[in-house]
C-alpha cells in the first residue's frame, strides 16, 4: 500500500511571547482536522515551542492541494483563536491572505513523502523550534556520512553503499543532487554553512525515500525577515534505513545552531520532551523526537524519543553550552553575522550612526593629535 506522510507546521501564536500555543489554539487546529478526517487515514497534532505540527497520513500523494488546504484552514482557525486571546505573533507564519493550492511558499513548513509501506513501518519526526532548517545539517551528516557516529554505515548493506543527499541553496532556490560516497567532500562543503545550504531530502541509491525535511525560508518568501523558519523532518528507520536509536543518537551532542532570542544568536540545539514550551532562558533552541509505528497508514505512537533518563544528561550539557555562549553576550559568534540578524533594521540604524561618525584615518589621527597635544583654550 502506498502511503503519504505529511508533516506540516506553523507558528500562529504563543502565550505571552514565543513560548507555546494555548489550549484554545490547539483545540481550534484539532477540530478543523477532525472535521475533515474522512480525507485522512490518521493524524496527530502536537507542538514544539510555539510551533504547532500536524502529522497526517493519507493516500493522496505529496503536494496535494486538499491536504495542504486542510492544514492551512487549521492554522487559520488557530490564528482566529490566537487573535481572540491576544496571543503573541498571532498568525505570524501565514504570510498570504488566501490559499493558492500549496502551503509551500506561504509560510508553514512542510516535510512529506510518499512510499510503499513496509510491514513494520517505523519513522521518527523531529520537530525543532527557535532555529532554522540548517539545524539538521549536522545530525544528518552524523547519521548518513559519519561512521564514528553511526556504525550502521559499516554493517548495514544499504547504508554502506551510500545515500543520495538533495541539498537546497535557500538563497537561489536551487537543489543539488549529491551521491555518496563519490560526492562526500562536496556534501561536506555544502553542509558547512547551514544558513544557506540545507538538506531537503535523502534517499537510498535505489531511490527509496528516507528523509524529507522542510526547507522553506521565511525571510526569502516574504521579502523581509518575519521569523526563524523552525524546521521539521521525517526520517524512516529500521531495515534498510538507520536504526531508530541511530537516528536519535545523532542529537546527543548539542551543536550550535542559529536562532534563539530575536532569531539573532547561536546556541546549542537541546533535545526536549514532546510538547515542550520554548524556555524563557534566552530561548535555547529545542528539538523533539516523535517515534511512530505505522500499519495501513494507521499510526501507533508517538513514543517520546527524548524522554528517557539519558536525555536529562544531554539537556544538562546543552544548558551548560548555552550558558557558556551567553557569557559572551552580544559579541559574535554569540550573535549572528549581520545578514542573518532577525532585527537587521535596528542593527543597520546603529551602523548608520557609526558610519556618520567615521572619518578617514588621516583626519581622525590628526584630530587625535590635536586633542593630545593642543590645549583648545
Ligand atoms: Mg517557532
Amino acid at each position: 500500500m502506498r502511503v503519504t506522510v505529511s508533516a506540516i507546521k506553523a507558528d500562529v501564536g504563543g502565550v505571552g511571547g514565543h513560548t507555546k500555543p494555548s489550549d484554545g489554539l490547539l483545540d481550534a487546529v484539532r477540530n478543523t482536522i477532525e472535521s475533515a478526517k474522512d480525507m485522512l487515514i490518521d493524524y496527530y497534532i502536537g507542538y514544539c515551542g510555539d510551533d504547532v505540527h500536524i502529522l497526517m497520513t493519507h493516500t493522496r500523494g505529496t503536494d496535494d492541494s486538499k491536504i495542504h488546504k486542510l492544514a492551512w484552514s487549521a492554522f487559520e482557525e488557530g490564528t482566529r483563536v490566537a487573535k481572540e486571546e491576544g496571543l503573541y505573533g498571532a498568525g505570524q507564519d501565514l504570510l498570504k491572505d488566501s490559499f493558492s493550492g500549496n502551503v509551500k511558499g506561504m509560510g508553514p513548513g512542510v516535510a512529506e513523502m510518499e512510499f510503499e509501506e513496509r510491514a513494520n513501518e517505523a519513522f521518527v519526526v523531529f520537530a525543532a523550534d527557535k532555529t532554522e532548517p540548517g539545524a539538521f545539517n549536522y545530525p544528518f551528516y552524523r547519521l548518513f556520512v559519519d561512521a564514528l557516529s553511526n556504525t550502521g554505515l559499516i554493517v548495514n548493506e544499504s547504508l554502506a553503499r551510500g545515500v543520495i543527499f538533495n541539498i537546497m541553496d535557500v538563497e537561489e532556490g536551487k537543489i543539488a543532487r549529491l551521491t555518496l560516497w563519490e560526492d562526500k567532500p562536496t556534501v561536506e562543503a555544502a553542509l558547512m554553512y547551514p544558513g544557506r545550504y540545507v538538506v531537503s531530502s535523502i534517499e537510498t541509491r535505489d531511490g527509496e525515500p528516507i528523509v524529507a525535511a522542510s526547507t522553506d525560508r521565511l525571510h526569502n518568501i516574504a521579502g523581509t525577515y518575519v521569523g526563524k523558519d523552525d524546521p521539521i523532518c521525517v526520517i524512516r528507520t529500521q531495515k534498510n534505513f538507520p536504526a531508530t536509536e541511530e537516528a536519535g543518537s545523532v542529537f546527543n551532542n548539542p551543536h550550535y545552531v542559529a536562532g534563539n532570542t530575536r532569531g539573532s544568536h547561536n546556541m546549542p540545539l537541546m533535545p526536549v520532551r514532546l510538547n515542550s514550551a520554548a524556555t524563557i532562558n534566552f530561548c535555547i533552541p529545542i528539538v523533539e523526537s516523535l517515534v511512530f509505528s505505522m500499519h495501513g497508514g494507521k499510526l501507533t505512537g508517538p513514543f517520546d524519543g527524548f524522554s528517557t533518563p539519558d536525555w536529562d544528561h544531554i539537556r544538562e550539557i546543552a544548558t551548560k553550552k548555552a550558558l557558556a555562549m551567553r557569557s559572551q553576550g552580544f559579541l559574535h559568534p554569540a550573535t549572528l553575522v549581520p545578514d542573518e540578524l532577525e532585527y537587521a533594521q535596528g542593527y543597520r540604524a546603529r551602523m548608520d550612526m557609526l558610519k556618520e561618525k567615521m572619518k578617514p584615518v588621516e583626519d581622525a589621527s590628526a584630530g587625535q593629535k590635536r586633542g593630545s597635544y593642543e590645549d583648545p583654550d
